[in-house]
């Protein structure tokens, strides 16, 4: 048997660089552990973390009744494939069906995969039920979106890093402004369209929050012209943003709901699309599946990590922490001109720095944050997103506002 050697973070981050394919950038800090708002490094530093996991991690981290789930169903059945059925498919899509007010959930393990099944069922859907001509079907998608890294996806991604050299691309999409109810009038007078694919709030664009009344007047349209509205809650949703899903805060419902991230509160691959019969019935056997999508431990994961988010009141404390946040932002910002801009909604923000935007500002006060004990991580364009575990209390919270100031405060370009 071999000594256990404890490997210092410099040691990792090493062997990740030399035997890892180079697809992130991380920050240089290697976590060890993690619990509730809390994680720690290999050294035993502490650090708030203000990712979450780009918002995976809604419950906090390792939670006990998540955790407890897991360990009851890693040592009962872990898989059976959808070549028979168990006893925990049933009950997840029961539970999820109702907690989310559809007829039907479909079950996958990506978020990318949920997206790619929700772009699959509008195609179809549009040939078997709206007569559209094969191969005509057009889905209306936005500038600046994010949805995933398939191949499709990126097909219709705007960021060039994301899409470069993955071509042929799959064509079908029509691209339109986000925020832009004229432009997706004009889009949908366009022949054979069958969905509008959008974020309720564009996370990884940078935080981009749409005016008050688009998504209302985005069903309005999409349901005049018989097009599928798809909601892409992957990062919105499992109540992020201060509501269940982003599109409660309107009362809209779309045809589609994507969903992925904090359905399992970080511990286990989860994505579901949920529609109603008429939209979901378009999927017979063997046109769509996962060998592991919908698992017993996934099915037990997800039951668990959305009743933490009902008993512990995840959006009202998400709205009342996000509202917090926001206001102590604003007080930093009236002393500084080092951030421009605070926006978000619940506890899904942004704070927008002053610079060009291909400086490396952003990343720098990132990395400042880090030894100040707090990570975050920019997103496009000198922006820093801020998004804690739904978990996080008020004192938690004023000590964390109290560790940005002193590092906006302190920072020196
Ligand atoms: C993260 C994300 C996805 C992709 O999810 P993966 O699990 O990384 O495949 C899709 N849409 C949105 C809005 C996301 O934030």
């Amino acid at each position: 048997m071999s000594t256990s050697v404890k490997l210092s973070s410099q040691d990792l981050i090493k062997m990740e660089e030399k035997h890892g394919a180079h697809n992130y950038h991380p920050l240089p800090v290697v976590l060890a552990k993690g619990e509730g708002v809390h994680v720690w490094d290999v050294e035993g530093k502490h650090y708030y973390d203000f990712l979450s996991a780009y918002s995976a991690v809604n419950q906090g981290h390792c939670h006990p009744h998540i955790i407890g789930a897991l360990k009851t169903q890693a040592e009962t059945l872990t898989l059976t494939s959808r070549a028979f059925y168990n006893d925990t498919l049933g009950p997840f899509e029961k539970h999820v069906t109702n907690y989310f007010g559809f007829d039907k959930v479909l079950a996958m393990n990506s978020g990318a995969e949920a997206v790619e099944t929700a772009i699959k069922v509008c195609r179809k859907y549009a040939y078997e039920r709206k007569g559209i001509a094969e191969d005509q079907a057009k889905i209306i998608v936005c500038d600046g979106n994010f949805h995933g890294r398939t191949t499709t996806i990126v097909s219709f991604s705007n960021d060039d890093n994301a899409r470069r050299s993955y071509g042929p691309y799959t064509p079908g999409f029509i691209h339109i402004p986000y925020n832009d109810t004229e432009a997706l009038a004009e889009a949908l007078k366009q022949d054979n369209v069958a969905g509008f694919l959008v974020e309720p709030i564009q996370g990884e664009a940078g935080v981009y929050v749409p005016d008050e009344g688009y998504l209302t007047k985005v069903r309005e349209l999409c349901t005049e012209a018989g097009v599928l509205f798809i909601a892409d809650e992957v990062q919105t949703g499992i109540a992020r943003t201060g509501r269940i899903l982003a599109c409660n805060h309107e009362d809209v419902k779309p045809d589609i709901l994507v969903l992925g991230k904090a359905i399992s509160g970080g511990v286990y691959p989860v994505s579901a699309i949920l529609a109603d019969d008429e939209v979901m019935g378009v999927i017979q056997p063997g046109q769509h599946g996962s060998t592991f999508g919908g698992n017993p431990m996934a099915a037990k994961v997800a039951i668990a990590a959305l009743e933490v988010v009902e008993d512990e009141k995840l959006a009202e404390n998400a709205e009342k922490m996000g509202q917090l946040f926001r206001d102590e932002m604003e007080k930093i910002i009236a002393k500084t001109d080092l951030v421009t801009k605070v926006r978000g909604k619940g506890l899904l923000n942004a704070i927008l720095i002053n610079d060009t935007e291909d400086s490396s500002t952003a990343w720098d006060i990132c990395m400042a944050l880090k030894e100040n004990g707090l990570i975050a991580k920019p997103t496009h364009g000198n922006i820093i997103r801020f998004a804690p575990p739904l978990v996080m209390n008020e004192e938690q919270l004023m000590e964390c506002v109290a560790i940005i100031e002193k590092t906006i405060l302190e920072f020196k370009k």
